[in-house]
């Protein structure tokens, strides 16, 4: 395995796989790897003769007043975690490699997709997934992959990316693979590590609502508001107020009407402790 760290080292070393025709996949990541991410470098190292894993806390996708100095980082650990999944290429570039002075270029989606589920505008707002597509619209362009891998735990973003590939015409199959949880259900998260044990206990709270509206689906109800009602009760149990908990379609994410016609994005964010938490299930359908 190797890790690069410009472009032109990137380009030369994916040159005698694109020369071959081989198939290569991309999984982008924060890094400080779980087993979430570790899913999706599985998965590519299994469809694609050469996998390339993107490592970069992507300043332009935080808000101002989030986490971004505070990230977890761990790159010695993360290159020795993705090797043993099968990496073969790391690319861990520095800010100014991705952002180099006078840069002024974003990529956004619009049509509605990107003005929901934001919650906080001090805290996420917005420009969260300007920063996202940008970022990914650059890594597509310099990977140049078959195959990129993305995880349903951050649902929003998957159909944000969607769009944007189908939109400006990417050469690239977008894979979305299922959230990987702890064993009590809490998704892993590089930010579970800001939980205190105490925290790390409530945060269950998360999918244990989520669980209570699929419940409410399944004994026949329809309405999305009483599954709502019976999620934020869950919460509430735990003392967790939520930035939002929402039932979007799972496609558009165009408010839900009924639990019984197309599938339901369930999605909650919340506060726990230091932690801003998201997870999602998709109901019904
Ligand atoms: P991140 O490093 O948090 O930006 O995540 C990199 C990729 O891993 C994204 O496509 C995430 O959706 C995916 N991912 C993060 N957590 C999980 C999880 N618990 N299960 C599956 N995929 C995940």
């Amino acid at each position: 395995m190797r890790i690069v760290r410009t472009k032109a080292e990137l380009r030369d070393a994916l040159e005698p796989t694109r020369r071959e025709g081989g198939r290569i996949g991309l999984v982008p990541t924060m890094g400080y790897l779980h087993e979430g991410h570790l899913s999706l470098l599985r998965a590519a190292r299994r469809r694609c003769d050469v996998v390339v894993m993107s490592l970069f806390v992507n300043p332009a996708q935080f808000g101002p007043g989030e986490d971004l100095d505070s990230y977890p980082r761990n790159e010695a650990r993360d290159a020795e975690l993705a090797e043993r999944a099968g990496v073969d290429l790391i690319y861990a570039p520095p800010v100014d490699e991705v952002y180099p002075e006078g840069f002024a270029t974003g990529v956004e989606v619009g049509g509605g997709l990107t003005k929901v589920l934001d919650g906080e505008p001090n805290q996420r707002g917005t420009g969260h997934f300007r920063g996202v597509t940008t970022m990914v619209a650059k890594l597509l362009n310099s990977v140049a992959p078959d195959l990129v891998f993305f995880g349903q735990k951050d649902a929003q973003q998957a159909i944000v990316i969607q769009r944007m590939v189908r939109d400006l015409d990417f050469p690239v199959e977008v894979d979305v693979l299922p959230t990987v949880r702890e064993p009590d259900g809490l998704a892993m998260s590089s930010r579970n590590a800001y939980l205190t044990p105490e925290e790390r206990r409530r945060a269950a709270a998360l999918i244990r609502a989520l669980r209570a509206a699929e419940s409410v689906a399944e004994s026949g109800e329809t309405r999305p508001q009483v599954a709502l009602d019976a999620a934020r009760a869950e919460l509430e149990r735990a003392g967790i107020e939520p930035e939002y908990l929402e039932a979007r379609e799972a496609d558009g994410l165009a408010p839900a009407e009924s639990l019984n016609g197309r599938p339901v994005l369930v999605a909650v964010a919340a506060r726990v402790g230091r932690a801003r938490l998201i997870d999602n299930l998709v109901i019904g359908g």
